[in-house]
């Protein structure tokens, strides 16, 4: 079960060629109109197609100094922090759960949730063409997991979306206005059923605290008023993550609480 670190290099290296896949599907997935695998990846600037050493998934942006070595148009740096970060969340769950399906399946939500928070932050969406197939996809992996029963990622997945269903009903009903949007309501069914019922109430908790947070700072630097609009899909899919790898942590302070109430 544990796993030998030599592991840990081969998981960085495939988890940073997925993580360059995931950067053409954050940023070609909200266009309707584009393929994920045509044309090949070029610099947004001058079209240019890139050779297969200016492809190299962290390093090439660390040659290039983020600059396309064509146009000298500066790249994102969007695109070597989702490689780095999709590395390391391989190793995570290598290092959290061994070599097993559970990790593989582990990964495949971090993937999903890596692209979410991507693509919510540019468009404000979270697509269904992730959340929808992902929900069934947790209940599926459920059967092999080790992290969590079928029957816990039922109820999490059916709490997680009904939860969020009825908060965003009564908020329509009080301000006549959408707070949550749908796509966050399938987010957090995604998240129930890859983590079970038991995760929703730390997921909904730190990222409305965090959320809050966060919105509070951008109202004031914007001055625009409560009318500021941040994405909360990112701040689901973090806490998502937190719980993901800190569960036996959390718990201990959940019954640490629970102790110093009684
Ligand atoms: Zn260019």
């Amino acid at each position: 079960m544990e796993p030998d670190p030599l592991f840990f290099f081969p998981a960085f290296l495939l988890g940073a060629v997925i993580g360059s896949f995931l950067n053409v599907v954050i940023l070609r997935l909200p266009e309707p109109e584009t393929s994920i695998a045509f044309p090949p990846s070029h610099c947004p600037h001058c079209q240019t197609p890139l050779r297969w050493f200016e492809n190299i998934p962290i390093l090439s942006y660390l040659v290039l100094r983020g600059k396309c070595g064509h146009c000298q148009a500066t790249i994102s740096p969007q695109y070597p922090v989702v490689e780095l970060l999709t590395a390391l969340l391989a190793v995570a769950v290598l290092a959290a759960f061994g070599i097993s399906v559970t990790a593989v399946g582990m990964f495949v939500l971090c993937a999903a949730l890596v692209t979410i928070i991507w693509i919510d932050i540019h468009h404000q969406i979270i697509p269904d063409v992730i959340s929808l197939p992902g929900i069934l996809l947790g209940f599926l992996f459920s059967f092999v997991s080790t992290f969590v029963s079928w029957q816990d990622s039922l109820i999490g997945l059916l709490a997680g979306g009904g939860f969020f269903y009825l908060i965003s009903l009564s908020y329509y009903l009080i301000r006549k206005q959408e707070g949550l949007g749908g796509g966050d309501i399938k987010l957090l069914a995604l998240l129930g059923a890859f983590l079970g019922w038991q995760s929703l109430l730390f997921i909904i908790f730190i990222s409305s605290l965090s959320g809050s947070i966060v919105g509070l700072i951008a109202m004031r630097s914007q001055k625009k008023g409560g009318s500021t609009r941040i994405p909360y899909g990112p701040f689901l899919a973090l806490s998502g993550m937190v719980y993901l790898f800190f569960r036996p942590q959390i718990n201990e302070l959940f019954q640490l609480y629970l102790h110093l109430l009684s």
